[in-house]
């Protein structure tokens, strides 16, 4: 899966929402999130984040994100 990490926090420009083909992304409390069930990998989100925020989870910056986009993706 690919995660939102701490660059989006108080950022949340939309850009990576209006591309993502399944819809996975969510808005957290202070940032958005994408749900690690819905997530199909695709990568086209990364390049759009002008934050500079979506990992892959298997990325040293992404890793350990995976629990704060499924909490606040779930709420919804
Ligand atoms: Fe959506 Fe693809 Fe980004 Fe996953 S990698 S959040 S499916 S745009």
């Amino acid at each position: 899966t690919y995660v939102v990490t701490e660059n989006c926090i108080a950022c949340k420009y939309m850009d990576c929402v209006e591309v993502c083909p399944v819809d996975c992304f969510y808005e957290g409390e202070n940032a958005l999130v994408i749900h690690p069930d819905e997530c199909i990998d695709c990568g086209v989100c990364e390049p759009e984040c002008p934050a500079d925020a979506i990992r892959p989870d298997t990325d040293p910056d992404g890793e350990g994100w995976v629990d704060f986009n499924r909490k606040y993706a779930e709420v919804w």
